[in-house]
C-alpha cells in the first residue's frame, strides 16, 4: 500500500502496528541467593512476578476504536432506584423524591439507548474502518484502502 501523500512504499496496516507494539507481558524471575553466616550457610529464595501490557506510544495513538461504556447508564438508573425506593408516604418531600428518581430512570434509560445505539451502528463501521487504516511509516499520515 502506497502511502496518499508521500508515495512512500514504507507503510504497514493500523492493525499490525498495534498488535506489534502490544505486548503481554508475564515473567517469572527466581533469584535464588546463598549466604554464608556463623550458623552455616542459608539458603534464600525470592519469587518476582511482573505481568501486565505495555504498549508503545504509537500503538497506543493508533489503537482501535473503543465500544462505549454503559457504567454510567447503570449507574444513573441504580440512582434514580434508589431514589424511588426511599418513596414512603404521600408528602411533598416523597413526591419530590419520587419525581427526582423518575426523572434520573428515564435519564439513565436515555444514556444507556444512546450508547446502544453508538454500539451497534457507529461503533462497528469505525472499527471496520480502523482495519481497513493504513499509516505510513514515513510522513506520519493515516489513511484507509
Ligand atoms: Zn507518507
Amino acid at each position: 500500500m502506497i502511502c496518499k501523500n508521500c508515495n512512500s512504499e514504507n507503510t504497514q496496516k493500523l492493525s499490525l502496528i498495534y498488535e506489534n507494539g502490544t505486548n503481554n507481558i508475564s515473567t517469572n524471575s527466581k533469584t535464588v541467593g546463598v549466604g554464608l553466616g556463623t550458623g552455616g550457610i542459608g539458603i534464600g529464595r525470592a519469587s518476582t512476578n511482573t505481568s501486565g501490557t505495555s504498549q508503545s506510544i504509537l500503538a497506543q495513538k493508533l489503537s482501535p476504536p473503543k465500544k462505549n461504556s454503559y457504567l454510567l447508564a447503570v449507574f444513573v438508573m441504580v440512582l434514580g432506584t434508589i431514589f424511588l425506593c426511599n418513596v414512603y408516604e404521600l408528602s411533598i418531600k416523597d413526591f419530590i423524591l419520587g419525581l427526582i428518581g423518575i426523572f434520573l430512570l428515564g435519564f439513565g434509560i436515555k444514556i444507556f439507548r444512546v450508547n446502544y445505539r453508538y454500539n451497534s451502528n457507529t461503533f462497528p463501521k469505525k472499527y471496520l474502518e480502523w482495519t481497513k487504516s493504513w499509516h505510513c511509516n514515513k510522513c506520519g499520515n493515516i489513511y484507509s484502502e
